[in-house]
């Protein structure tokens, strides 16, 4: 081993440079922080190639004089602290002087900056570390850092890069941070001299959320507040119809800071409990604010890890700010008036609900994400239970059920769990024309007529609303997000050895479908749980059912062959049969969800499910023509 020295600054440098900028990104952050501090109101990123190319920042700030032009771009120099005890006084996004210097060491930087009290700029040019004489240059009152061939001294990191594509997806995600934070600043990206985002100044949180996410989610947008000795806490979070299958929509600023933080993550969840599906995520946009000495932000180089103080108590606000605010909102409302901007339907559309002729249908005219009251008893169910698959116990909730029992009139459930469907982002400019409902005329208890502009359509209502009732599962199933049932007592079924091998091997493709067994000694199954749609149907003869159905089918079969049989076996069981007697509103349903299936011509067996008498044909035969 050679003797013990002192590294040369500009290792130091680079070894820093390792911890402080590990991509493009990296310099767009930190180069915007700088701006931000400097007090500007005009921030300007310019890339070139996700700036892996060139990255330039530019802003109308304050400046920075020509003597400490030099001291910027050394490294552990700072203006913005003094002292130790500084670092619990930060008010300033950076603070630890070290971002110019680590990017000088890596990259061909530019700095030109010009301060309010002098008439010209100067100009410094940093080659991998290098400095260069300073020169005067003509410049507005700000500062412009431009960084070019990032990571030509330190070629390893260089090969860590990704794809153009991506670099500029996480350099787009460090600017979307930012002026999401500083909403007052306005805000340009250009990406090869296209623009990107031009963002106003003085822009509401909503408008610029509006900008980055879309319409939908900002008009989803519900306002959340409150505040805990000296700690503030302002913001949106989004109504669960939207929702992720990632927490990457879910910004949390400190003090004008992001930062990501595992409770506060953890609060959201906890917020949205009962109100989505599992894997799905909330989105949210949460602004804390505290004083300086309540956190340290000095434990991560890039200052995205933050300490609280006191954790617990900023977990309980945004937890209790979020949950009283979703028990005391009505969602319907809200739900209903996003719906009818979206179809471009008046609110003439929206019929009286048949729910208040007494019956208890659950139509799609009827709320279709529960009422605050429903809300809470809902949410209060799925909290008492743990199990992350979610196996509900529907049995105390009748609402979602429909009516109770199946094989007469009183048994039709098209829409089993429209409620739950709702969450599940189902697509929302579907309704209907009004003018296509209340058309249809039930004949001989099994056929629907109705009429469309080419003709007169007769519909099978069993085959359709099989259809129907398939189609959902099968959405249903694909995002894993199936209800099953859970029995008060699990059914032993007596099986034959064949059967139970069949029923054993197919156990993932069963439960995937809602229907959880177990072996109970012999060749005896034991069902704990099954579809919630089949909530009326004696468990033991559905895994009869089901056991015919592996029977017959190929045993080449594909697994997801498999499941799409049993996805048949289900609708047919739960739909409608000829013969049953349907309410109007109930036709009126079926006719309405016509519209929405991919495949209305068909059931799933393959029959059609619908006839249609063309005019010409009437014509024809009524001798018209
Ligand atoms: P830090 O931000 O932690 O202080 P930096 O290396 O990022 O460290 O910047 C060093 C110093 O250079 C800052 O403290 C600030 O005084 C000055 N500076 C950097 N960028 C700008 C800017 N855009 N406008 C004004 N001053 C700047
Ligand atoms: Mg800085």
């Amino acid at each position: 081993m050679s003797r013990i020295h002192r590294l040369p600054t500009s290792v130091v440098n680079k070894i820093a440079a390792g911890e402080v900028i590990e991509r493009p990104a990296s310099v767009v952050k930190e180069l915007m922080e700088n701006a931000v501090d400097s007090g500007a109101t005009h921030i300007e990123v310019s890339l070139k190639d996700g700036g892996l190319e060139m990255i330039r920042v530019a802003d109308n700030g304050c400046g920075i004089s020509a003597d400490d032009m030099p001291l910027a771009i050394a490294a552990h120099a700072t203006s913005k602290i003094a002292n130790a005890d500084d670092l619990f006084r930060v008010s300033t996004l950076g603070f630890r002087g070290e971002a110019l210097a680590s990017i000088a060491e890596v990259s061909q930087l530019k700095l030109r900056s010009r301060t309010g009290d002098s008439d010209v700029g100067h100009e410094l040019l940093i080659n991998g570390g290098q400095l260069e004489p300073m020169a005067p240059c003509g410049c507005p009152i700000g500062t412009v850092v431009e960084v070019a061939s990032l990571f030509f001294t330190t070629p390893v990191r260089q090969k860590f890069l990704r794809t153009m594509q991506t670099e500029m997806g996480h350099t787009v995600e460090a600017f979307t941070r930012i002026a999401l934070a500083h909403t007052h600043i306005h805000m340009v990206l250009r990406h090869n001299d296209r623009v990107v985002h031009d963002l106003p100044a003085q822009e509401s949180l909503p408008s610029r959320i509006g900008s980055f996410f879309g319409d939908d989610v900002r008009q989803a947008l519900i306002a959340v507040g409150g505040d805990d000795n000296g700690v503030k806490l302002d913001g949106y979070v989004v109504d669960p119809i939207h929702s992720r299958s990632h927490n990457r929509l879910q910004y949390v600023f400190l003090n004008g800071r992001h930062i990501r933080e595992r409770s506060l993550q953890h609060a959201l969840s906890e917020a949205y409990r009962g109100l989505l599906l599992t894997g799905r995520y909330p989105i949210a946009f949460l602004n804390l604010s505290m004083p300086a000495d309540a956190v340290d932000v000095n434990v991560h180089p890039a200052k995205q890890e933050v300490r609280f103080l006191d954790g617990g108590r900023i977990y309980s606000l945004v937890l209790g700010a979020i949950r009283n605010k979703f028990l005391t909102t009505d969602l319907t409302a809200r739900t209903q008036t996003a719906d009818s901007s979206a179809t471009n339907l008046g609110s003439s559309s929206r019929e009286p609900t048949p729910a208040a002729a007494g019956t208890d249908w659950r139509g799609p005219s009827a709320p279709l994400v529960a009422t605050h009251h429903q809300l809470s008893d809902y949410q209060q169910r799925e909290m008492s239970l743990s199990d992350d698959r979610r196996i509900t116990d529907w049995t105390a909730g009748p609402s979602m059920l429909g009516r109770s029992s199946l094989g007469g009139a009183d048994s039709f459930r098209p829409f089993p769990d429209q409620a739950v469907q709702r969450r599940v982002d189902m697509p929302e400019a579907v309704l209907p024309p009004a003018r296509d409902r209340g058309r249809a005329l039930q004949v001989h208890n099994r056929y629907l007529i109705t009429e469309s502009a080419e003709g007169i359509i007769v519909i099978d209502q069993h085959a359709l609303h099989e259809r129907i009732i398939y189609e959902q599962l099968r959405e249903k199933v694909l995002s894993g997000a199936l209800e099953s049932q859970k029995l008060l007592v699990p059914e032993p079924v007596p099986l034959s050895p064949t059967e139970f091998a069949l029923v054993a091997e197919a156990t993932g493709t069963l439960a995937q479908i809602g229907i959880a067994v177990e072996p109970f000694g012999g060749t005896t199954m034991l069902v704990s749980a099954y579809p919630a749609m089949l909530a009326n149907h004696n468990p033991a003869e559905m895994l009869r059912s089901v056991v015919e159905q592996l029977n017959q089918s190929d045993s080449k079969l594909e697994r997801r062959d498999v499941l799409d049989e049993l996805l048949h076996m289900i609708s047919c069981k739960a739909a409608v049969k000829a013969g049953d007697r349907l309410t109007p509103a109930e036709v009126d349903a079926l006719i309405e969800h016509r519209t929405l299936c991919q495949d209305a011509h068909h059931c799933p067996h393959g029959r059609p499910t619908s006839l249609v008498f063309s005019r010409e044909e009437l014509d024809r035969r009524f001798k018209r023509t």
